[in-house]
């Protein structure tokens, strides 16, 4: 038999495309989209309004597979994380962040990273290899799925939808996995799937010049930049893709964007790590690099320490003056709270047996990797 081919792989229009080549017309193709995205389902048979012969198909051409789920925790304060498997002992972690009156899920685009921030985990363990469209777009499948089951919500358009928000934020640089991300942002957005407006998808990367370009012409969702530096030298040492990309290029970039962006503004994120970037000296030169230049929003992150790391998270007091520095200067600030740290769910704390593909040495005693997830995004 051929190859089945996974249908959370197909865009809109990819779709269209595909049930074509069946012979369908592009109403199928929407009817289809709307059972798997809306309704979560996954069984060609319990589509009902399909015609049997479809249906028939359906089951030898096709399938609707997520990753595996490995573990599934729930912490105190709601947030809940799963680890899911994508293969050849890799995996990643998807987070959901309940809040008042939204509902955030933080998802992955690689396994691995090849930026190799220095304060970040996931860059410590290397890169593995670049999710497909159905691992990512899969884990926004699957979460809403089993939400809904959780809470006794009905499938389809008319349940409440349990996830409103989704930040790019988990393992990966997703400006560097960017077709199949671009093809999963699509879907989020096309209305006989997520239907979720263009300012509550967030895309936050590392500061892939090019590649923001393209994505405002392609999807201009909200976009994250993570800052971290408020110099070239320091940001070379914590975001090593800073020497490819430096400040001046990445803020003509993210100025260039908020042409296109659903927001007018960018968010910037901050990662606070003790005595290397958490001054206020530091505070009034990251003023002065984006006042007036780029209209913005700038999100502190308490720093997550793993032992690997070397590095630790900046006193409390510290981060408060630093934020004060900024609002002072009229910027926007938040600091970011930390949620699910009792199932290690916080930035930073996230463990998943991925593969080492580094040999870095502190790889090297096998003990479970830490991965970092922001918590609760400021969009
Ligand atoms: N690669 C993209 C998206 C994933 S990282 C990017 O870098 O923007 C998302 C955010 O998690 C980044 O802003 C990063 O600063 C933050 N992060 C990484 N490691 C962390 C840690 N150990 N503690 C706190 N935040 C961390
Ligand atoms: Fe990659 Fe983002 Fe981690 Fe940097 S912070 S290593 S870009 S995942």
């Amino acid at each position: 038999m051929a190859e089945l081919t996974n249908l959370l792989d197909l865009e809109p229009a990819g779709l269209v495309r595909w049930c074509g080549e069946l012979g369908e017309k592009p109403f199928r193709a929407k009817q289809l989209q709307r059972w798997i995205h809306q309704f979560g389902e996954s069984d060609f048979d319990a589509m009902t309004d399909l015609a049997k012969s479809l249906r028939e198909k359906l089951k030898t051409h096709a399938t609707v597979a997520a990753p595996a789920v490995i573990s599934d925790h729930t912490s105190s304060d709601g947030t809940r994380k799963w680890l899911l498997d994508v293969g050849n002992g890799n995996a990643v972690e998807t987070v959901f962040i309940p809040e008042e009156n939204r509902g955030t899920l933080c998802v992955s685009t690689q396994a691995g990273c090849a930026v190799n921030c220095r304060f970040c985990s996931t860059g410590k363990q290397g890169f593995s290899r670049n999710l497909s469209v159905a691992e990512i777009i899969g884990q926004l499948w699957l979460a809403e799925r089993l939400l809904r089951r959780a809470k006794g919500v009905p499938a389809g358009p008319k349940g409440e939808r349990q996830i409103t928000n989704v930040v790019m934020m988990g393992m990966g640089e997703p400006l560097l996995n960017y077709e199949p991300t671009v093809a999963a942002l699509k879907m989020m957005l096309d209305d006989n799937a997520y239907g979720l407006s263009r300012r509550r998808v967030t895309v936050s990367t590392s500061g892939v010049v090019p590649m923001i370009d393209k994505l405002s012409g392609d999807c201009a969702v909200a976009l994250a930049v993570s800052l971290h530096a408020s110099n070239d030298p320091l940001r070379d040492e914590l975001v090593p893709l800073n020497r490819k990309y430096p400040l001046k290029e990445l803020l003509a970039a993210c100025k260039r964007y908020l042409a296109f962006a659903p927001r007018d503004f960018i968010t910037f994120e901050y990662c606070m790590l003790d005595g290397v970037n958490d001054s206020p000296d530091q505070a009034r030169e990251l003023v002065q690099l984006v006042k007036g230049k780029v209209p913005c929003k700038i999100n502190l992150i308490p720093f997550n320490p793993f032992p690997a790391s070397g590095l630790l998270r900046s006193p409390r007091e510290r981060v408060t003056a630093f934020a004060d520095v900024l609002l002072q200067a009229g910027i926007v600030t938040t600091v970011r709270k930390t949620r699910g740290d009792d199932i290690d769910a916080a930035c930073g704390q996230l463990a998943g047996e991925v593969q080492d593909r580094t040999n870095a040495p502190q790889r090297m005693t096998r003990a479970p990797v830490h991965v970092h997830r922001p918590s609760r995004p400021s969009h």
